[in-house]
């Protein structure tokens, strides 16, 4: 009687487990990087506060990112975990799937996305984030591995998406209303080590020493010599091309950093 109540038990905490996880009814394997999956998910909860904190009036407005309105960065948003989920599933059947058609196809998207109705561009962003999240638990631990191509024509595991897709959700979060501050620490930290390893790859790391304040540590970038003050959000946000607020500078021009992505 006793084990018959707690199977029902554990079969009703199992699919209450199965309800929260969603359609995909499955865990992530054990390959799977689960410190970047955890900081996704994380950022895909905030960026859909953030959303919902947007009025549908909102949307029309400027985002933080120049020359794109809110609407534009919520159907980028989207259509990025569309790309990302193509990847998966090139890793995931071995067929190559590319993100995005061209260049040209991408933003004619992201164009097409900005105007649709509030609610049909909320669900498209929901989704979308929905459906990355089923194919990553669908990746087995050869599929993490499996080389796919990114936008950029990097080639890259799989397993990059999930870093890949951390970033896009919480940086544009911040384009989107929210803040660099609320971001982990440890989201800032591999967000300023991604804009340095992209300045790395075209060779256009400038000579800068950043001191972050609130780590109370110094981060020497190229050959070093003038120096950027501030607070790890302050500096991150700088890095990723969202503005110079709150930062000293001792002799480098806030306004010269090469762009990230
Ligand atoms: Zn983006």
């Amino acid at each position: 009687m006793s084990t018959s109540t707690s199977n029902s038990e554990l079969a009703a905490a199992r699919e209450a487990l199965r309800q929260r996880q969603g359609s995909g009814a499955r865990y992530d394997s054990s390959a799977a990087p689960a410190r970047e999956l955890d900081w996704a998910r994380r950022g895909t909860a905030y960026f859909a506060r953030v959303l919902n904190e947007t009025s549908d009036s909102e949307l029309r407005n400027p985002s933080a990112l120049p020359g794109w309105s809110k609407a534009a960065v919520v159907a980028h948003v989207g259509y990025n975990a569309r790309a990302l989920t193509r990847l998966c599933q090139w890793a995931r059947t071995g067929v190559p799937h590319s993100m995005y058609a061209s260049a040209e196809a991408r933003l004619a998207e992201i164009r097409r996305g900005e105007s649709l109705p509030p609610q049909a561009l909320r669900s498209l962003v929901h989704h979308a984030a929905i459906h990355l999240d089923v194919e990553w638990r669908d990746l087995d631990d050869t599929a993490w591995d499996a080389q796919v191509v990114t936008a950029q024509g990097r080639t890259v595991p799989a397993r990059e998406t999930a870093w890949m897709r951390a970033r896009e959700v919480w940086v544009h979060a911040a384009d989107l209303g929210g803040s660099f501050r609320r971001f982990p620490r440890d989201v800032l930290n591999a967000l300023l080590d991604d804009v340095v390893a992209v300045w790395k790859r075209r060779d256009c790391v400038p000579d800068v020493e950043l001191h972050l304040r609130d780590q109370d540590c110094t981060v020497v970038l190229g050959g070093g010599g003038p120096s950027v003050t501030g607070s790890t959000p302050d500096v991150v946000r700088w890095l990723t091309g969202r503005g110079a607020v709150h930062l000293e500078s001792d002799g480098f021009d806030l306004s010269s950093l090469p762009a990230w992505l």
